[in-house]
């Protein structure tokens, strides 16, 4: 086991430290006092993709450009094989940017939560379209992800948004809520279903280029945090989508494996959203600690700075336990070892304890805590509650656990992973 970041991600690492601190934060600060979402139109954006820092541009295969990882690979001379850790190293970015802003992350550019499903599930001409429309885009562009609707969250198996063939098209109806980056995207991947009674069978993604007929964005939600991130309301009142954009075929639906396929995208992406609610909490963490230490209220022989040391040091216990997990998740797959269990469990998690961490920084500081003076703090407490919810809810990760506590009955139990 290695706890070094490797010598050949450290110049990435510092450069993304760097545009977490002096981009990220003061533009994360900026939009939380709006409590808006950037808008698309910021020169913000045009930097983010001029340093190639969108998020999930490219595609798998030769035909698209090679894999994200031998992107990142060539524009920073580093080995293209295993030894990237590149699981590994999205979690340390991940953390690194949520500390910069989370919100101001989620509203970077590039095909985003889109990407994972085209990558798996697209045709090879698909996915050509798709990661050659991003990667020849001048101006920054964006994809999004519609998956939830207002009666199927985590439980996927409800969802109501229609697909029914007409000819050589598929004609959408129903609604979509919470999408992230939602308006702005050029494409949207939007899951509907062929027939509800066929539960997760019946599902179909579809590729839905904004502006197409019968497709509309119903709202922007006006949320609690991540105020610079856009959350959008989607509807589909007989869209009609060429039946070319159907995600990977007719033909990839009668495998069962196939969807299948798609969702365990997820297993990188859990321990990613871990890992910023880590990135949050640090923040405030740190912002706490050295508030306490620039007050020099720690040198003093007290019980008070005996009580505050020993909270400090607990929290970071916390966060550290938390990273650890994540980067285990990680690790295994970089690996290619299979990590549900391990994302699942990073997941469910460092959310709480990242709450916890916040929570008490708030109240170290007291009465004092609850002024303008420590925005900080407080935009760390509204911004964090969520990601015990998206990406799989606490109670949903913990489903997906004991599942899997029980899946070795018969076979002798691995002594790290049983
Ligand atoms: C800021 C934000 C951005 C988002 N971005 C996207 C996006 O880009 N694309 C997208 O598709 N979705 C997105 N979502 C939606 C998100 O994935 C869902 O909110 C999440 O899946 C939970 O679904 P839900 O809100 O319907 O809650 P529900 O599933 O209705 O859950 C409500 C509560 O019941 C609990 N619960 C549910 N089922 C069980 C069970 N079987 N056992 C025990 N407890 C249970 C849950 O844990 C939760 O506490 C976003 C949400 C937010 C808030």
């Amino acid at each position: 086991m290695e706890f070094e970041i490797p010598e050949h991600l450290r110049q990435i690492v510092e450069l993304i430290k760097w545009f977490a601190k002096e981009k990220l934060r003061p533009l994360g600060i900026e939009y939380d006092k709006k409590q808006e979402p950037i808008p698309p139109d910021h020169p913000f954006f045009k930097e983010v993709k001029q340093m190639g820092l969108e998020i999930g541009t490219i595609g798998g295969g030769k035909e698209d450009g090679g894999t994200e990882s031998g992107r990142i690979a060539e524009r920073f001379g580093i080995p293209k094989d295993k030894s990237t850790m590149f699981a590994t190293l999205s979690i340390i970015g991940a953390e690194i940017l949520a500390w910069g802003d989370q919100g101001v992350t989620m509203s970077f550019p590039g095909p985003g939560l889109a990407a994972p499903p085209v990558r798996v599930m697209g045709t090879p001409e698909q996915k050509k379209m798709f990661f050659d429309f991003f990667r020849s885009s001048e101006s920054p562009a964006w994809g999004a992800f519609a998956l939830t609707e207002p009666g199927a969250g985590s439980d996927v198996a409800r969802i109501r948004t229609t697909a029914r063939k007409e000819g050589k098209y598929y004609i959408l109806n129903g609604e979509k809520m919470y999408i992230t980056n939602g308006a702005r995207a050029e494409w949207v991947v939007v899951f509907a279903t062929v027939d509800p009674k066929l539960g997760r069978a019946g599902h179909r993604a579809f590729l839905v280029r904004k502006g197409t007929p019968g497709f509309r964005v119903s709202r922007i939600e006006k949320k609690m945090g991540l105020h610079a991130s856009e959350t959008a309301g989607l509807v589909f009142e007989d869209c009609k989508i060429p039946e070319e954009q159907l995600l990977g075929g007719e033909s990839y639906y009668s495998s069962k494996e196939g969807f299948k396929g798609a969702m365990e995208t997820f297993n990188m992406t859990r321990p990613a959203v871990a890992a910023m609610a880590i990135g949050i909490a640090r923040c405030a963490y740190e912002y706490t600690r050295d508030y306490f230490s620039e007050n020099y209220l720690l040198n003093k022989v007290s019980i008070l700075s005996a009580k505050i040391k020993a909270e400090l040091e607990r929290m970071k216990r916390k966060l550290d336990i938390a990273r650890l997990m994540c980067l285990r998740a990680a690790y295994l797959m970089d690996m290619k070892q299979p990590n549900a269990k391990e994302a699942s469990q990073a997941k469910a998690y460092a959310p709480p304890i990242a709450l916890d961490v916040i929570t008490k920084c708030l109240d170290l500081l007291g009465e004092e805590g609850s002024l303008e003076y420590h925005h900080l703090v407080h935009k760390a407490y509204r911004d964090i509650k969520v990601f015990d919810i998206f990406e799989g809810t606490g109670q949903a990760q913990r489903i997906v656990i004991s599942k899997r506590l029980f899946a070795n009955k018969g076979r002798p139990p691995e002594w790290l992973h049983s």
